[in-house]
């Protein structure tokens, strides 16, 4: 059976937060029992996201068949059971360069190649790539209505609308409703002229989301339900929230899934959230707090670091700990006559999280030291690791100089290179090893002890791994390894045992940490770092 496809639009202006909602429609709608997918349209001429600035752009989410991709797909991953892929998100320069491929291959016979129909076209193909057994496909589209380059995906979902008909497709528009100090009041007309501006281009939305700062009384939503031509129940208040976990209750309660369900004429009523309930209890009600200091770049940005900051925040719920995150920009670290343990002396755990260049690479190696001679909890996630195994090899083991050939070429102890080189880059497919691995544990590690697996498997994104080379001599030191490849050719986890937990891995564990089912990894970090406060507390 076809899916029915709900697409979410945005107006008046950006960050509104459609991400999120999509990913909390999809909620919704799972905990009717309907299964979901999500994609994301993305309207800017990148052909491949992943080549963009963290800066610019926040976090790359890497999804399990290995496509760098935008960081929302992290949100819908977080919010339903759906586990994205290629197909999940796409961007007018990926459509583009299909249609130019096309045309240079003939396949378009001679013809006039345009926008209308055959950007359109490909836009539609795209979307109806998902629909594989899925009840329902969310579609958002990136951008702001009103926005040139989103224009021709506008185009493609009006014409689904005439092709699938009123009960296969549905229209959520998120718009924002500003309260003015000076007259003291919530205003509509931007909502109002965005949902205009949709209009004139032929979509007239079924459900609207307003963000607000406050809730919205009963009269505004009449108002504008009569001047946006909805119904009193389709305008739905997206109030600000402290904590994006509440915003599925939120929704439900202003009616959101009632609203989709009547009109997409889906019959399934019974509504399970109890498991966001109950997290949100324990959100709300933490019992002790506890301090991770996260030494990276991009510090400023916390879209950056996004998957990152949630999986730390999960890892607290199963301990009922509230984790505070303490940026702490790596650069501060390098200064001559730093002072360490002033900067991150008092952190419950330290963690160093994946990167890419030079910059601070010396003071991630200052508080990766920091945090294994005093005993500090310590999680390295790729870069992280590749650090820890530098950190080691320096001043664990003697290898004086040891670095990355990414960061020194000449280095006398390459402890981390570039394998993928020597085994052959073109077999390996491309520059970059990417998506899911799987990984063999050792038993007796803290890694399988967080696990309670032999064997795991892992998302990847990076271009240097360790070096085997080393291996005597840092496990000669005290350095463990205890994650491979199943071929045994890639260390993926090293761990050191005299320690209360000191572990990185060349993976990035943060992108399958779920509120609902924290990663194991990240549980067992902040309950040692945990453990750590309250014995140098006592
Ligand atoms: N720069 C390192 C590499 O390419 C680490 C990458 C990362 O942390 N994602 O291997």
């Amino acid at each position: 059976m076809e899916p029915k496809y709900i697409f979410v639009t945005g107006g008046v202006v950006s960050s509104l937060g459609k991400g999120l909602a999509s990913a909390c429609i999809g909620c919704l709608m799972e905990s009717r029992g309907y299964s979901v997918a999500i994609q994301k349209l993305d309207p800017y001429l990148n052909v491949d996201p992943g080549t963009m600035s963290p800066f610019q752009h926040g976090e790359v989410f890497v999804t399990n068949d290995g496509a760098e991709t935008d960081l929302d797909l992290g949100h819908y991953e977080r919010f339903t059971s759906y586990r994205t892929c290629k197909d999940s998100n796409f961007t007018t320069g990926q459509i583009y360069e299909s249609v130019i491929n096309k045309e240079r291959k003939g396949d378009y016979l001679g013809k006039t190649v345009q926008v209308i129909p055959h950007i359109t076209d490909e836009i539609k193909a795209s979307i109806r790539r998902l629909e594989d057994s899925f009840d329902i496909v969310i579609v958002e589209i990136g951008g702001t209505v009103g926005d040139i380059e989103g224009q021709p995906f506008l185009e493609a979902i009006r014409q689904m609308r005439i092709e699938l008909g009123e009960e296969q497709t549905l229209f959520v528009h998120l718009t924002l409703v500003p309260f003015i100090n000076t007259s003291n009041e919530l205003k509509t007309k931007p909502t109002q002229h965005s949902v205009k501006e949709l209009r004139e281009i032929g979509i007239q939305p079924d459900i609207l989301i307003c963000r607000s700062d406050r809730p919205l009384p009963e009269e505004l939503k009449a108002k504008i339900a009569l001047f946006c031509n909805v119904k009193q129940q389709a305008v739905i208040a997206g109030r600000d929230l402290d904590n994006i976990y509440e915003v599925p209750l939120m929704l439900e309660e202003e009616g959101l899934g009632a609203a989709i369900c009547a009109r997409l004429g889906l019959s399934k009523k019974d509504v399970d959230l109890t498991k966001w309930r109950e997290l949100q209890e324990l959100i709300r009600n933490p019992e002790d707090t506890v301090e991770i200091a996260v030494v990276g770049k991009y510090v400023n940005y916390e879209d950056s670091y996004k998957s990152l900051n949630e999986a730390l925040y999960h890892g607290g719920y199963p301990h009922k700990l509230k984790t505070i995150i303490r940026w702490v920009e790596a650069e501060d670290l390098e200064v001559e006559g730093a002072d360490v343990e002033a900067v991150i002396g008092n952190a419950d755990g330290i963690l160093v999280p994946g990167g890419f260049g030079h910059r601070g690479i010396e003071g991630m190696i200052c508080g990766i030291r920091h945090a294994r001679e005093r005993g500090i909890p310590f999680f390295g996630i790729c870069l992280g690791m590749q650090c820890s195994v530098i950190e080691f090899a320096r001043y664990g083991a003697n290898l004086e100089s040891a670095h990355s050939t990414e960061f020194n070429p000449e280095t006398p102890y390459p402890v981390i290179f570039m394998l993928r080189d020597l085994l052959g880059v073109e077999e390996m497919g491309g520059t970059m090893r990417l998506g899911a691995y799987d990984c063999d544990l050792l038993e007796g590690s803290f890694s399988h002890k967080a696990y309670g697996f032999d064997s795991i498997s892992e998302r990847h994104r990076h271009r240097y791994e360790f070096n085997n080379k080393f291996t005597e001599a840092l496990e000669d030191n005290g350095m463990r390894i205890v994650g491979r490849s199943p071929d045994g050719k890639f260390v993926e986890i090293v761990e050191v045992a005299d320690h209360p937990w000191f572990l990185g891995c060349q993976f990035h564990p943060e992108f399958k940490s779920r509120p609902l089912d924290p990663h194991p990894l990240f549980r067992d970090f902040i309950g040692a770092a945990y453990k750590y406060k309250l014995k140098r507390e006592s």
